[in-house]
């Protein structure tokens, strides 16, 4: 029987002592600078692909641990040392994984070297699901993809809106639909390479918070490409939607499938910044004296960095659940991996306000971190997936009832 074991191993022990070194000598000096510029930073980027961990290697090491946890330990690591920081570097794998989901060995070995490049010449990717009229509900997608059988080629129309990279990366993954009548079982993923006409940035965003990570629309406007670029190939689409027009269930739907295996991995990284914010302030409430005393020494604070460090814990444990399952292909029957979303994103957002509190005026002040990791934290409960959105996927789960 198999020994049960909460020590890490040794292998992710090392991980997490070098990544916890990039983190704090390179992103934590630099992550007010990009902050306040609000720009891509790319010589961050680029210490990163030194370092050899954006790209491909890296991300098979980290998925290859059979234990689910390595890609865990280093996002969080990773987003304790700034969280606009981690999503200018991890950004590109949400483009990955939707390759990943849905593409031939043969597409996956020919695009996703394409959205990260080399040290030398750094590329990236963007993931483009969301648009103005659809959010949480990509049924209502708009942006279509229509086959022109004499060209071979597939053209694309539509706004995509909030999208990571969008307009900048060298690679977009896009979510369209072929079929509107069908809602989001009419959906296929396409892949549009560099320089490929017809695809623009419309507006970047300025953000409250991860503003070191670019966000804009995505205009497609009669963007031509090849059949071939049809993730997972016209075969299997056509075979899918014949399925669906008979009534038969279709297999999974391909913006979904993509979201449901990044989801402890966003916990993982709103852990990140709560741990940053409970760290800091419990060191900053031992030093901080009023009243002739700490202000660790009152229960009003003491009892905050309490339960702080209890939501963190519990955090963690589903975190690493939850990817644990993934790796290891249990059923997420709980909708395990949405908890685990839903919780660490909450759990940062309560642990940040509550360590402005802890620091006072001090917090509130952008020469100390903990205003920024508090912006930073916001997100986690918004993209990839809502806290609502994460409530009904358990609330369903546990229920076996179709919750509105
Ligand atoms: C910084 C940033 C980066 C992003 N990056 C990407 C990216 O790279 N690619 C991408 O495709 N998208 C990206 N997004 C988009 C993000 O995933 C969406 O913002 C998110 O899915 C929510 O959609 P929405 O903003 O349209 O909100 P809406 O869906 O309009 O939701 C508004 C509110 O209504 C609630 N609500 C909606 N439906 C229900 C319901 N059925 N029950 C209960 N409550 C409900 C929501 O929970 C929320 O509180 C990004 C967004 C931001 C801000």
């Amino acid at each position: 029987m198999a020994e049960f074991s909460m020590d890490l191993n040794d292998d992710q022990k090392t991980l997490q002592d070098w990544i916890h070194g990039f983190a704090e000598n390179v992103m934590r000096p630099a992550a007010s600078e990009w902050d306040e510029r609000e720009e891509t930073p790319w010589p961050i980027i680029e210490e990163a692909a030194k370092l050899g961990i954006y790209g491909m290697d890296f991300l098979a090491d980290a998925f290859s641990d059979p234990t689910g946890l390595k890609m865990m330990i280093f996002l969080e690591e990773m987003a304790w040392g700034d969280a606009g920081l981690c999503m200018a570097i991890v950004g590109s794998s949400l483009a990955v994984a939707g390759i990943m989901s849905n593409a031939t060995p043969e597409q996956a070995m020919e695009w996703i070297p394409q959205c990260y490049g080399t040290p030398e010449d750094i590329k990236l990717g963007a993931f483009c699901v969301s648009e103005p009229d659809a959010g949480s509900d990509v049924s209502g997608l708009r942006t279509r993809a229509v086959y022109d059988e004499a060209k071979d080629e597939w053209v694309l129309n539509g706004t995509k809106t909030w999208i990571t990279n969008g307009g900048i990366a060298n690679t977009h993954v896009v979510v369209a639909s072929v079929d509107p009548a069908l809602g989001s079982r009419g959906h296929a993923s396409f892949v549009i390479g560099e320089g490929t006409p017809g695809i623009r940035m419309g507006q970047k965003f300025k953000k409250m918070g991860i503003r070191a990570s670019h966000t804009a629309e995505v205009v497609l406007e009669d963007c031509r490409i090849p059949g071939r670029q049809l993730l997972g190939g016209k075969e299997k689409l056509d075979e899918r939607l014949a399925r669906v027009r008979e009534g038969k269930k279709a297999s999974t739907q391909a913006a979904m499938a993509t979201f449901e295996a990044t989801r402890p991995a966003v916990g993982a990284q709103a852990l990140g910044i709560a741990r940053a914010a409970y760290e800091y302030s419990l060191d900053y409430a031992k030093e901080r004296k009023q009243f002739g005393r700490a202000i660790i020494e009152n229960q009003a604070i003491a009892f905050k960095l309490a339960d702080m460090k209890m939501h963190i814990d519990a955090a963690r444990l589903l975190v690493w659940r939850a990817s644990w399952m993934a790796a290891t292909r249990k059923p997420f029957l709980n909708g395990e991996g949405s908890m685990s979303k839903a919780y660490a994103s909450e759990t940062a957002v309560k642990v940040t306000e509550e360590a402005i509190q802890i620091l006072g005026g001090y917090g509130y002040v952008r020469e100390y971190p903990v205003e920024r990791w508090h912006r930073d934290s916001k997100i986690y409960t918004i993209f990839e997936g809502t806290s609502e959105i994460q409530r009904l996927v358990v609330a369903r789960a546990i229920s076996g009832i179709h919750i509105k």
